[in-house]
């Protein structure tokens, strides 16, 4: 149903083409002057970046998770959230599973995820967080996860990662509910020798490294990823048994997903979390969390040279796309797949007469000789009347300006900070809305 739904919407973005035409408005400013003869500008078939899950919406949010690493650094925390089929939420008819009710489950999930973002926003668990943004995303038939990242105040220092995150099995005669809640969702595989059927493996050895080695202490490791403390049972290390194939196996520390004691034995799930420390692992996951579905983001821009290509970008994103049921879902009851905060201002970047312009053949006239203000052309005009703007750095705007996207200009900000040795002028708070620029 939601393969229906979708062409639609995306039907209705194709028979809205003569809305979105767009050009560069000098070529369209020659076009018009020389021989008055459009048709053959502007691409042909856009699908919008507002469009949820085009590769325009993927790469804006990447642009946007990049940013975030610019102003803030490293985040702190790399949380993997997965839906539990089996919570207590989700109630089901006998005879039903939780593949035969996707609305129930994605109803349930959402709920969680957006209460574990509470959990750690609000009530601070971790300590105050400065920004945090999560996508969702689906296995192949399955149920959704989200991948979420978590930028701290105070940075979480090495000696501390051990009261955050676990790697080991939790001693059942200290907190029986959280040994049950870690032998049921965190163990890997297992695989390997004892099962090389299990998915994560490729030519014979695991692709999620498992596995891992026992150490006595947390250690840093040389990849950016810390090597978190998994006792052997000789140095106090527990151990379970699990049933799998029928056959009871035994396992040791080395096979835990790293968790989070705490979000764990809050949430009942698969949480796995990442303590990230370097410049290295933030590259890896900006990419990750903002992947897309089963589809490189990519982009392709047709050279506005004497010949206009055409693309049908609409075509491109429905071609070979796979959709789950429960994706399905998500996007019917209109469930955000991504969200963050702080907001994100994007400021356009473009050369003199070089702004992106969108016009229908009504407009066109008009807006080839009068084009509408772009945030750097209202920047500059800004500075031609106000003495403290171009005291500011481009970038630096939207710290003590609003932007209005109707009037298409920028007005000072309201409420905010008292900016010193300035009347009338306020900023505002710096942790909520940062200046983050880059070319739309
Ligand atoms: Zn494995």
């Amino acid at each position: 149903m939601y393969a229906k739904i979708e062409s639609e919407r995306l039907q209705y973005i194709r028979f809205n083409q003569s809305k979105l035409r767009s050009e560069e408005y000098i070529h369209l400013r020659d076009a018009a002057k020389h021989d008055g003869h459009t048709k053959q500008i502007g691409k042909l078939t856009i699908l919008p970046s507002s469009y949820t899950g085009s590769p325009r919406h993927m790469h804006s949010y990447a642009q946007d998770a990049i940013i975030y690493v610019r102003q803030y650094g490293r985040p702190d925390l790399f949380i993997t959230f997965t839906c539990n089929p089996s919570w207590d939420s989700i109630q089901l008819l006998p005879g039903q599973t939780s593949i035969d009710r996707h609305d129930i489950t994605a109803r349930v999930f959402r709920q969680k995820l957006k209460s574990m973002i509470a959990f750690m926003v609000k009530y601070e668990v971790f300590g105050k967080v400065r920004c945090w943004m999560y996508s969702v995303e689906w296995q192949k038939r399955g149920l959704p996860h989200a991948h979420i990242l978590i930028w701290l105040y105070q940075k979480i220092t090495s000696n501390e990662i051990d009261k955050v995150i676990s790697a080991e099995i939790p001693d059942p005669n200290v907190d029986h509910e959280l040994h049950e809640i870690v032998t049921k969702n965190m163990i890997h595989g297992p695989c390997g020798i004892l099962n090389p059927k299990s998915p994560c493996m490729k030519d014979g050895t695991c692709t999620k490294r498992y596995p891992r080695t026992l150490i006595q202490n947390t250690i840093t490791g040389n990849d950016g990823y810390p090597l978190y403390r998994r006792r052997s049972p000789e140095q106090g290390g527990h151990v379970t048994t699990i049933r799998m194939h029928k056959q009871e196996i035994q396992v040791d520390n080395c096979w835990i997903v790293p968790y989070s004691p705490l979000l764990s034995k809050t949430y009942k799930a698969h949480i796995n979390i990442e303590y990230c420390n370097s410049v290295k692992s933030i590259k890896y996951i900006c990419k990750y969390i903002n992947k897309g579905s089963d589809m490189a983001v990519f982009a392709m821009e047709p050279k506005h040279t004497t010949e206009t290509i055409d693309i049908d970008e609409i075509s491109q994103y429905q071609a070979g796309r796979y959709i789950s049921s429960n994706k399905a879902i998500w996007r019917i009851l209109m469930f955000p797949i991504h969200e963050r905060s702080p907001p994100v201002a994007h400021l356009a970047i473009h050369l003199e007469n070089g702004q992106r312009v969108y016009f229908t053949e009504a407009t066109l006239q008009q807006v080839a000789e009068n084009p509408p203000p772009t945030t750097l052309t209202s920047f500059f005009t800004l500075c031609q009347t106000d003495p403290f703007a171009r005291t500011l750095l481009y970038s630096e705007v939207p710290t003590y300006y609003t932007w209005d996207p109707s009037r298409k200009g920028f007005a000072r900000r309201k409420r905010g900070q008292p900016v010193e040795g300035q009347t009338n002028c306020v900023q505002s708070c710096p942790d909520l809305s940062s200046p983050l620029l880059y070319p739309q």
